[in-house]
């Protein structure tokens, strides 16, 4: 499932390549996605021009000129292709086609449907259920130690699913709440509560420079996830612990271990992230 990273890049390549193009049509497929996608679609988009791509945590903000935002989220396996021409062969689940002016396309496609794509009134966007219960981009704003510190107080869920939890902070998942807390020292099975001030610290201090890397590496690699050039994400090749159960600790040698936490996989150095560990020295190259 694609995360902040992950999101930011498919950002990144639709800021490329659609800012500036007006619509000529839409065509839906009329299947239902996380939600029906408004059938008034077609007619709210047409001859409207993209003036930005925003995002907040997993969600993507596409603002049309006269105030109309269409708020996506990848989901599952959704993904955004964009083709400068006339696509010459069709492709099977693809629900959205936006055709520009200028003979480019913009299709979103989505086999397995929990996407979401919804017109807003861009002013009323962040009203919306879905972006309004969210906690704070940590790459829009970095994370602050005091306000985790707070946040967090009281808390008896484990560290690793408080980081996943979006309403807290938006944007984290799986594969980079594992990481994060190996970075930062930190026992994923410790409740949220139980964290000192210095721990705090280093748990807002890694997430950023977890995301910003995997960021510059386009995400990670994994079964379903492309960028919008059909590109693989080569994060993978710099994780230090995500989906490496039983294989050596790149700090320390230990084997990896894998947990169920909230029905997901976590995966951990019993050595390094020991309670209370004091965070092992980085190595320059993990960075
Ligand atoms: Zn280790």
């Amino acid at each position: 499932m694609p995360e902040l990273p992950e999101v930011e890049t498919v950002r990144r390549m639709l800021e490329h390549h659609v800012v500036g193009r007006t619509v000529r049509s839409v065509r839906l497929s009329g299947k239902r996605l996380r939600i029906a996608v408004s059938r008034t679609l077609p007619s709210r988009l047409r001859r409207r021009t993209v003036r930005a791509v925003r995002r907040h945590g997993k969600y993507l903000l596409v603002d049309f000129d006269r105030e109309i935002t269409v708020l996506s989220h990848l989901g599952m396996s959704g993904r955004w292709l964009f083709f400068p021409s006339r696509p010459k062969e069709a492709m099977p689940h693809v629900h959205v086609e936006v055709a520009f002016e200028d003979g480019s396309w913009l299709w979103f496609q989505d086999p397995r449907r929990f996407g979401l794509i919804k017109a807003l009134d861009s002013e009323r966007a962040f009203r919306d259920p879905a972006l309004a219960s969210l906690g704070p981009d940590p790459v829009l704003a970095l994370p602050e130690p005091d306000r985790l510190v707070t946040n967090a107080k009281g808390s008896k869920t484990a560290i690793k699913n408080f980081l996943l939890d979006q309403k807290r902070i938006a944007g984290i998942g799986n594969i980079y709440a594992s990481e994060i807390l190996h970075r930062a020292g930190i026992d994923p099975r410790r409740r949220a509560g139980s964290l000192s001030r210095r721990e705090w610290v280093a748990v807002a201090t890694e997430i950023p420079r977890v995301l910003f890397a995997a960021i510059e590496r386009m995400g990670t690699t994994f079964s379903t996830y492309r960028t919008l050039w059909n590109e693989p994400g080569s994060y993978g090749e710099r994780l230090l612990v995500y989906d490496r159960a039983s294989e050596p600790c790149r700090k320390c040698g230990t084997p990896i271990r894998r947990i169920v936490q909230g029905q997901r996989s976590t995966f951990f150095c019993p050595t390094c992230q020991r309670r209370g560990a004091v965070p092992a020295p980085r190595r320059s190259r993990s960075g």
